[in-house]
This record gives C-alpha cells, sequence and structure tokens, in this order.
C-alpha cells in the first residue's frame, strides 16, 4: 500500500461548478482583499481546474491556524467581471467532516453546540443548512452544519440545552441510545438494566445497596468517557419510543438534502 499523503496547513477553497468559474486574478484579488493572508503567509496557491478549487498552502501551522476558524465556512465571492460565484472554504485534511444536528430549535444559538461538540474533536464552524434551490422557501432548515476535527465518536443522541439531538455524520458509529457508548447497543445497556426496576413497578424491594449502585455507576461512566451529564438522565421507557419515532420523522429533510448536494 502507498504511504498515505497528508496535505499540510493547507486550506482549500471550492468554487461552485453551477456558477462562473473564477479566473486565477479573481482568486488572487479574492485571497487578498477578502481573506487578508500576507504574502510571507502563504506558501502555494494551487489552482485544480477539475475540482474548480483552490489549495491555499500556508508556510507554517500557526500561519493556517489564524486563518482555519476565521475562513471555514460558505461565503460569495465577487469576480472582476461583475459577477459572483459561491465559494465553500474547508481544511484539506481529509479527517475533516460536517456534522449535521438536528431537532435543535432556531433559539439554541450555535455557541451551545459549540461548547457541546469540542468535547469530541475540534470545531471549526458551525453553519444553518438552507432548503435547496429545488425548494420553494431557501431559508434555513434547522439544521447546523458542524465542520469539525473528531477525536472520539459522536453519539447519535446528545442533549443540548434541553433539546434531544440528532447527530449525524459520515462515517458515524452505531451508539447506544442510552448512554452514548460504541460497545453496545441500547438494548444490552448495563444503564438500562439498573435504571428498569426503579422505573418500573418493582418485583422486589430495592436495597439500599441496589440504589447506591445506580448512583456509583452513572458518576463512574461519567468521569470514564467524559459524555455529557444530561445523556445519563435517562427516561422512562414510554419516553424513548416517542423519542425514537421523532427521530425517524426527522430523517426526511436529510433525505432530500443529500439528494441535493
Ligand atoms: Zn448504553
Amino acid at each position: 500500500m502507498a504511504t498515505k499523503i497528508v496535505l499540510q496547513h493547507t486550506l482549500r477553497a471550492t468554487f461552485d461548478k453551477e456558477q462562473q468559474r473564477p479566473t486565477a486574478l479573481d482568486v488572487h484579488r479574492w485571497i487578498d482583499e477578502v481573506l487578508k493572508i500576507k504574502d510571507d503567509e502563504l506558501q502555494t496557491i494551487q489552482l485544480v481546474g477539475k475540482q474548480n478549487a483552490a489549495y491555499l498552502k500556508f508556510t507554517s501551522s500557526a500561519n493556517y491556524e489564524r486563518y482555519v476558524q476565521k475562513h471555514t465556512g460558505t461565503s460569495v465571492v465577487e469576480l472582476l467581471n461583475g459577477a459572483t460565484t459561491t465559494v465553500k472554504i474547508t481544511p484539506a485534511e481529509d479527517d475533516y467532516v460536517s456534522v449535521r444536528v438536528l431537532n435543535i430549535p432556531p433559539e439554541v444559538p450555535n455557541d451551545r453546540i459549540r461548547n457541546t461538540l469540542q468535547n469530541f474533536g475540534k470545531v471549526l464552524q458551525i453553519e444553518n443548512e438552507k432548503w435547496s434551490h429545488r425548494y420553494r422557501y431557501k431559508i434555513d432548515t434547522g439544521i447546523r452544519v458542524v465542520q469539525m476535527v473528531i477525536k472520539q465518536s459522536i453519539p447519535t443522541n446528545l442533549t443540548i440545552s434541553n433539546y434531544e439531538a440528532y447527530i449525524t455524520y459520515p462515517g458515524q458509529e452505531q451508539t447506544c441510545f442510552l448512554c452514548g457508548s460504541s460497545s453496545h447497543l441500547r438494548h444490552t445497556c448495563p444503564k438500562r438494566s439498573v435504571k428498569m426496576p426503579i422505573n418500573a413497578v418493582p418485583r422486589t424491594r430495592l436495597t439500599f445497596s441496589d440504589i447506591l449502585q445506580t448512583y456509583v455507576n452513572v458518576t463512574t461512566d461519567l468521569s470514564e468517557d467524559g459524555i455529557p451529564p444530561e445523556i445519563c438522565d435517562v427516561p422512562g421507557p414510554s419516553n424513548m419510543s416517542t423519542r425514537l419515532v421523532n427521530a425517524d420523522n426527522q430523517n426526511k429533510p436529510v433525505k432530500t438534502n443529500i439528494e441535493n448536494e
């Protein structure tokens, strides 16, 4: 197998193929006037026609870090001939992914989402997803798209500002609905077996040590895997089925959007 080449401290700017292609002059002007990158901070500006992309390689990681968080995302570029085109800036590293966060109302600020997702990797940018040109209203879908480098897999269900978010991203591991662990699924979750006698009508009387055991398990897991505390507030089984149905419904906008990309 060939050694994998990693693009170091490089940004990729991908211009929309449906819109007018910028010239090399346009790209240079945009880097200077809009991105405001100085001569000595850039090592290479490489245009790749097939991808309709420009690769901006920085002279050092420090220089790259200065711009990556600031510029990652989608924006509009004005061309010299007066036309405009859309550009998407992402890190050129392969380990970067777009994480989609569903079921969170628009009132919840992006900072809350950032705070939660930072436990799982490096958050670069959060954008509001929009309905594509195919739809009547080209407004927000309510889905947040978080560009991040994942260091630890994110569970499919996370609580953010008291709302149960549904998380999806390419290559996501299947995780337990109850505790977020990837080592088992919900029906074999250890937290479920501990919690059930308390939620249901007890068949046998709980002793003090049973209750203590429940408490110990929850707190131990918290410190071990760093999962936010809200995820451990496991509701009763009747709540569970409702939430599953909701999660299914929310898959519809996901599908339509993938089609459009
Ligand atoms: Zn579990």
